[in-house]
């Protein structure tokens, strides 16, 4: 635990530091230094996503000792996702008894990233009619999706899409919709199980699958296996782009509506494939992607 611990430390000060704008700063080349030295194993790289953070610094950076390290620490890490991988081959291959669809699968990732605008308090948005008790259920659903040491995230919208969601399927706000909200709101808080947390609000899980899940679909297993996979397609793509987190007004998100978002490019497998965009937005958090 206290390894997972510093690594968790060591992420957010290095995503506090790009998120105000201190990417060329020498504390981050000691954080990184520090995360060299540590023994990284394939379960805290899935817990902590430090790879993410690192692949974030990478790119906020114009200093090369920083992009030296940065890209020496991914690499290392993508071999243990590389062996791992190996391994699972073999052990081939029960069926999945919980199917996604293709297009959750795919609506994935582009950087995790650090939005320098928006203050502490995530204005809702509010449901249709107004009506009082779904206003206090995006609320409450706001509070369980806060991010420890980033401020920037703001998880409003996501809130409003998973009340719209359980709504839309019960069509009243009466007790079984209420504990819908409830134990989405106690999973979201549960200590033992942070992955749920972070994949939600990160949109590894949409919203609609999310108010739709069991409580077993929220336990950790599954959760785990899916992140893996993730954790590695992230790194994957992140070493295959060419431009990659380049902010720009070029694209509107169709969820919130706003034109606050980065891109990255990737080439993926052959070449001849056309090159794919993903595109996420920094006011909501909505990510998607075309060729
Ligand atoms: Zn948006």
């Amino acid at each position: 635990m206290p390894l997972e611990q510093d690594v968790l430390t060591i992420g957010h000060q290095l995503e506090k530091l790009v998120s105000e704008g201190k990417s060329d700063n020498e504390t981050i080349s000691d954080l990184l230094k520090r995360l060299k030295e540590l023994p990284i194993t394939l379960d805290i790289l899935q817990k902590t996503r430090i790879g993410m953070t690192v692949n974030v610094v990478r790119k906020a950076s114009n200093k090369d000792d920083i992009q030296t390290v940065a890209k020496g620490l991914i690499k290392s890490w993508k071999k243990l996702l590389d062996t791992q991988d190996k391994d699972k081959e073999k052990e081939k291959e029960k069926p999945k008894v919980n199917k996604q669809t293709s297009q959750e699968k795919e609506s994935k990732p582009a950087p995790r990233d650090s939005r320098a605008d928006s203050g502490g308090s995530y204005e809702v948005p509010p449901p249709k009619g107004n009506d009082p008790i779904r206003i206090q259920c995006r609320e409450m659903l706001v509070k369980s999706l806060k991010l420890e040491g980033r401020p920037e995230f703001n998880p409003a919208y996501i809130a409003a899409d998973i009340e719209e969601a359980t709504y839309q399927m019960f069509k009243d706000t009466g007790s079984k919709y209420k504990n819908r909200i409830k134990s989405r709101v106690m999973n979201l808080r549960d200590k033992r199980n942070p992955a749920l947390k972070q994949m939600v609000a990160e949109g590894e899980i949409s919203p609609e699958r999310f108010a739709n899940m069991t409580a077993e679909e929220m336990a950790t297993d599954e959760l785990r296996a899916e992140r893996e996979k993730m954790t590695k397609q992230a790194i994957n793509e992140h070493q295959l782009a060419t431009s990659a987190g380049t902010s720009t007004g070029q694209f509107k998100c169709h969820r919130c509506g706003k034109r606050k978002t980065s891109y990255s490019q990737v080439q993926t497998r052959s070449a001849d494939e056309p090159m794919t965009t993903f595109v996420y937005c920094n006011e909501c958090g909505n990510r998607w992607k075309f060729c």
